[in-house]
């Protein structure tokens, strides 16, 4: 059975200061991302008889296929595994402040301007009650829109298994769990959410939707295409 690894950060721990401290990301990463994998690891040696998928994209996709005893824990740490490693790569230390290509040209198109996109997001990262997550997701209409989960839940989970949310591609992500930004900014939350543009890698964030753009074609034309990254192994999201 394969185990679930965590990819090295694409920066050094301190590459993202002032915006997000070394403390922050030693613990967050070191500690908090790599607790999830380990917990995803036991609980897959419960059911011996599963096959997870390589990519935690995939499996998060395809929970409905979990066996029922480690459903639970699966959603919740495999959940934990595929946000945190899509999170780090969202961030960069050379952030360009806005976006780029067709993103920031669907951009426009569904929200009007890169202003009325940022406001909307903080807005559903602020009002987002307890642990969670904010979103950019591409939804299967083709539209984006910004949404938010509880936990470790993420828009690629199945509707049948979590439903409730909104579901589709995620493009863009911000961790709204205490354990992000407590160390740093405490109860100042909104400084937290306002820090994560000074961060955000539009570049890679063009890429991950020309990949759910390549996607969303490939399952138009009835090729089968359930996972980010069945079509190549380069490019996949996480
Ligand atoms: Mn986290």
């Amino acid at each position: 059975m394969k185990k679930y690894e965590q990819k090295p950060l694409r920066y050094a721990v301190d590459a993202l200061e002032p915006h997000m401290q070394k403390c922050t990301i030693e613990f967050h990463y070191g500690k908090h991302h790599a607790a999830y994998i380990a917990n995803l690891n036991a609980a897959l040696e419960k059911a011996p008889e599963f096959e997870a998928p390589e990519c935690p994209a995939r499996l998060v996709h395809h929970l409905h296929h979990v066996p029922e005893a480690i459903r639970t824990a699966v959603r919740n740490n495999g959940g934990g595994h595929f946000n945190h490693s899509f999170f780090w790569k969202c961030l960069t230390p050379n952030g360009q402040g806005a976006p780029v290509g067709e993103l920031a040209k669907a951009i426009d198109r569904d929200f009007g301007s890169f202003d009325a996109f940022r406001e909307k997001f903080e807005a559903a990262a602020m009002s987002h009650f307890g642990a969670g997550w904010a979103w950019l997701i591409l939804k299967k209409d083709g539209k984006l829109a910004v949404c938010s989960t509880p936990n470790q839940d993420c828009p690629l989970m199945p509707e049948s298994v979590v439903p409730g949310i909104e579901h589709g591609r995620p493009i863009l992500a911000l961790d709204l769990w205490e354990h992000s930004f407590y160390l740093q900014y405490q109860n100042r939350k909104a400084d937290y959410i306002k820090s994560f543009w000074k961060l955000v890698d539009w570049e890679q964030a063009e890429k991950v939707y020309q990949k759910a753009l390549a996607h969303r074609l490939a399952k138009a034309e009835g090729k089968k295409d359930g996972c980010c990254c069945s079509q190549e192994k380069q490019g996949c999201m996480i």
